[in-house]
């Protein structure tokens, strides 16, 4: 079955404006200007959409969409937000994480975003199979998971900075990121799901811990994750913990590789930037919850020109306090803009970051770009609400006007979003009942 997506709008993408062919799961052509595909056994007209390749989100915790805007947290920075929260997310049960999982994936499609990363840190007991649900839920969905399987062993008693009824030793996390990378990682291209690794953070952590998670890492071949340079506090705790600034720890536990890529990376000097773009390890820049939490700016454009992969994130919906993926371009654009001038980062930067960017740090060629041997991932937008009546250039109409929600969105050829609602899920339900889980973290 071969399905022309045709004559878009606009595209985000080369040698493409008649559009592209889908087959199975894959993109099989891209059609230019003047030109007309052969073989084709449907077309879907795209005259009113412009079409992006379906946007990767590189850092969430779906399990804070139950602690959205908590009045225990809010107006706090990173470390009180965070001795605030710990325990009320203790309370966390495998069927408040499904619902949160399903809640934040659709709520993450909708938006026009085809393929996640979840950083699930947290195992209270009773959540050991906190990857098992998750993996679940997106199968259900039909979206791309690279699950972090996360981990703290550095509670309050040894100097961290979670309760101990939050973490797990070392033992029983590298035994189950084992387990998790047997069950459910698939390094193929074209794969749903992946497995990462992703100790927690420098203060919640073991200097053990990240060394052995390196080294699983490159016998399952899979990515690691981590928060590193989110906080001046981060930085601080690390001297006084370590002697060493945080990527001078990552240098010394085997994490300065292409394997690995950062949530936040904001406090950075330029020798660090420097060496971190030459090893290629990759930055998630969370913009949202980084205003929120008053965290700083991450450089993108020095770590991008320094070779570092830079893509986007939401960050947890506990400080964002959306998961809506073109909420996070917007918000790049105009925090870049701030730091940089209103010349240097342009929505054609931030849609690279989101896409191309992103599909980099998880490590990813076969996903994030309209081209040929990539996969049919796609997200379509129609310009037909108040808000972009008027504009001209509809690419950057999507950023500049705040596009919320996709019209359509493609996942591995399959329509998962018509007409703006998802396909197979029962919105208003899900919404009742995630509301109704949500209530046991009040
Ligand atoms: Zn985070």
């Amino acid at each position: 079955m071969r399905t022309w997506i045709k004559d878009p709008m606009a595209i985000f993408a080369e040698g493409a404006e008649r559009g592209l062919v889908v087959e199975g799961t894959r993109i099989v052509a891209r059609v230019r200007r003047g030109e007309t595909p052969e073989r084709i056994d449907a077309t879907f007209d795209a005259s009113r959409h412009v079409v992006l390749p379906g946007l990767i989100n590189t850092h969430h915790h779906f399990y804070q969409t139950l602690t959205r805007a908590h009045p225990s947290a809010i107006n706090k920075p990173l470390f009180g937000w965070l001795v605030a929260l710990y325990p009320i997310w203790a309370r966390l049960r495998p069927n408040d994480l499904r619902l949160a999982a399903r809640l934040a994936l659709t709520e993450l499609m909708l938006s026009g975003c085809t393929t996640a990363a979840d950083h699930h840190y947290l195992y209270p007991a009773g959540l050991e199979n906190a990857v098992d649900i998750e993996v679940e839920e997106a199968r259900a969905l039909g979206m791309r998971l690279t699950v972090s399987r996360g981990s703290m062993n550095l509670s309050e008693k040894d100097g961290g900075l979670p309760p101990d009824s939050v973490v797990q030793d070392a033992e029983t996390i590298l035994a189950d990121s084992e387990r998790v990378l047997k069950q459910f990682h698939d390094p193929k291209p074209g794969a749903q799901i992946r497995v990462a690794l992703a100790p927690c953070s420098p203060f919640t952590i073991s200097k053990d811990l990240m060394i052995e998670s390196a080294r699983l890492a490159e016998r399952y071949d899979c990515q690691l994750h981590t928060h590193l340079c989110e906080t001046e506090d981060e930085e601080r705790f690390c001297l006084k913990m370590y002697g060493l600034r945080p990527v001078d720890l990552l240098e010394e536990t085997g994490w300065m590789s292409s394997r690995v890529w950062l949530a936040h990376g904001i406090h950075f000097n330029a020798d660090e930037i420097a060496r971190l773009g030459k090893a290629n390890v990759g930055v998630c820049h969370c913009a949202a919850s980084n205003m929120v939490l008053a965290s700083g700016i991450c450089p993108t454009c020095e770590l991008e020109a320094a070779g570092s992969p830079l893509g986007l994130g939401v960050d947890g919906s506990a400080s964002n306090d959306s998961s809506n993926m073109m909420e996070a371009l917007r918000h790049a654009l105009m925090i870049g803009r701030l730091r940089y001038g209103a010349d240097k980062v342009t929505h054609r930067d931030v849609l690279r970051w989101a896409t191309q960017g992103s599909a980099r740090c998880l490590g990813r060629p076969d996903i994030g770009k309209i081209a040929e041997a990539h996969e049919a991932d796609l997200a379509l937008f129609k310009l037909a609400e108040p808000r972009f009546s008027g504009a001209h250039d509809p690419l950057a109409a999507l950023i500049l006007c705040g596009a919320h929600r996709a019209d359509r969105v493609m996942i591995a050829g399959k329509w998962r979003v018509v007409g703006g609602a998802p396909v197979g899920v029962d919105l208003a339900a899900l919404i009742a009942e995630h509301r109704r889980a949500a209530k046991n973290f009040a």
